[in-house]
């Protein structure tokens, strides 16, 4: 069977009487994902979007939680990355805030998450 290391995003051979118990690129102990289950759908480029932006927005914040213990905005980069491929339009605000930046380089672009600046 074919696993994704949704850490890495490699995808590894595994035999299934094989008891891997982590990610032979990158160590990763999380539950992988299984390659092949894939799934095909229609959706507009703007629910991608909301989708794509909640998910990173939601990661980056459980991230910065006292007892965060998966590196959750790393798995959703790692899927939005994957995604970007399908479409030019921006997939998070990261990447908005990145084009909004190189279409008006002399701009100031100042962001605030929670009050705090940050620097998407
Ligand atoms: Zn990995």
């Amino acid at each position: 069977m074919r696993l994704l290391c949704l850490h890495c995003r490699e995808i590894s051979d595994v035999e299934q009487t094989e008891t891997e118990s982590c990610c032979p690129v990158c160590g990763d102990v999380n539950i992988p994902a299984y390659a092949d289950d894939t799934v095909t759908l229609t959706l507009t480029t703007h629910e991608l979007r909301i989708l794509t932006m909640w998910a990173a927005n939601w990661a980056a914040k459980i991230d910065t939680t006292p007892d965060a213990y998966y590196d959750a905005a790393h798995v959703i980069t790692g899927i939005c990355d994957h995604l970007a491929q399908y479409t030019d339009a921006p997939l998070t605000l990261t990447q908005e805030f990145a084009d909004l930046r190189a279409t008006f380089p002399d701009a100031t672009v100042t962001v605030y998450r929670d009050g705090q600046e940050t620097d998407l």
